[in-house]
């Protein structure tokens, strides 16, 4: 297989800056869920860990616990899905923060807290309208009082109050955002006094500062993903990280063919519809094979030239997110999808 994902880590951590200073004085959580979105978990968390970052979103315990594995006992490391009582137990003793968003799940951390003899950080979750979880609005003061009874009686450490907003429309978000201060002012109420409030991923933590509170969590954007529909990557001041190529494996009379194709995760749909870089230029992505796909000839193609699907456009490719336009999805949607098998080469 030639097929290889190139990653810039100055690039990374280029972006990284520019998040935080960007956000600032609100704090960076880089989301590195899905393997740092395809692009590795190891070598994102060891360069982000370098270039300052102090908190990290990892979505499981599974890759919780791998970063702090990579990151040591130094970082933050924020989980919002635990699905059993292993899970719980796994969380506390990696001393991971746990977002919570649902009552039943609160009482099961804090029995496995006990049995732990420890005092887990919690972040609790409302629901401000995406119904992914969190517990809805109408809950919210019986949960929150109960989170600080449990807090009172030493069993969790309540840190954090959070949400996901959809970043689809900005009424949407203004909804969610008066949901969300409503939601602070009960848990003031009930003696809950969070010192991180996060609310905003990528797209409102650029466009929205009254969205960033105390911390976003920001994934896309720190990998030079721009949003589907939204400003380049160059006016956000953001940086391509990731370079998917693959090489010319046979000539053809009217196409070439590369060994890169829908089992390696390029999606199907991108046949005939994406532009691909070559040393001649855009060339239209042909059929898309499971492991081969053919491209568009051109003059003096050979076996062993470099066909580019997506990178920072240096031949003709588009980004990971111009092709998900193509498609119907999100630049993150290309960029996760990419087999674990395709080698990931560092610069
Ligand atoms: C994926 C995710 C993020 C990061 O979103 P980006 O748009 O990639 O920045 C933030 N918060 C939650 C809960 C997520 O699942």
């Amino acid at each position: 297989m030639t097929a290889r994902l190139h990653v810039d880590l100055a690039a990374l951590t280029d972006n990284i800056a520019r998040v935080r200073e960007t956000v600032a004085p609100a704090e960076l959580m880089l989301v590195v869920k899905d393997d740092a979105y395809g692009h590795g978990l190891h070598a994102v968390v060891n360069t982000a860990t370098r270039a300052g970052v102090r908190w990290f979103g990892a979505f499981d315990v599974r890759t919780g616990t791998a970063v702090r594995a990579a990151a040591g006992d130094a970082v933050r490391i924020f989980t919002w899905i635990a699905a059993s009582p292993d899970d719980l137990r796994a969380a506390i003793t990696a001393q991971l923060d746990l977002g919570i968003g649902d009552a039943e799940l609160l009482e099961e951390l804090a029995d496995a807290a006990s049995d732990a003899g420890a005092t887990p950080r919690v972040h609790l979750k409302i629901d401000t309208g995406l119904h992914r979880n969190g517990v809805r609005p109408e809950e919210w003061s019986a949960f929150v009082a109960r989170a600080a009874a449990l807090q009172a009686a030493g069993r969790i450490d309540v840190v954090g109050v959070w949400s996901h907003i959809a970043e689809a429309s900005d009424a949407e978000d203004d909804d969610a955002r008066a949901v969300f201060e409503r939601a602070l002012q009960q848990a003031e109420s009930a003696g809950i006094l969070p010192g991180v409030r996060h609310l905003a991923a990528s797209a409102a933590s650029f466009a929205r500062p009254e969205f960033r509170y105390d911390m976003v969590r920001v994934g896309a954007f720190c990998y030079g993903i721009r949003s589907a529909g939204g400003p380049s990557a160059a006016k956000l001041g953001l940086r391509t990280i990731a370079r998917l190529e693959a090489e010319v494996v046979a000539v053809q009379e009217e196409t070439v063919r590369i060994d890169i194709g829908a089992f390696d995760g390029l999606p199907s749909s991108l046949s005939g519809r994406a532009m691909v870089g070559t040393p001649a230029g855009a060339r239209r992505l042909g059929p898309l094979g499971g492991v081969q796909s053919l491209v568009e000839t051109w003059t003096d193609a050979e076996v062993g030239d470099v066909v580019t699907i997506y990178g920072p456009g240096r031949s003709g490719e588009g980004t990971a997110t111009d092709l998900a336009e193509l498609i119907g999805t999100i630049g993150e949607e290309i960029a996760v999808r990419i087999s674990p098998l395709i080698p990931r080469v560092y610069t």
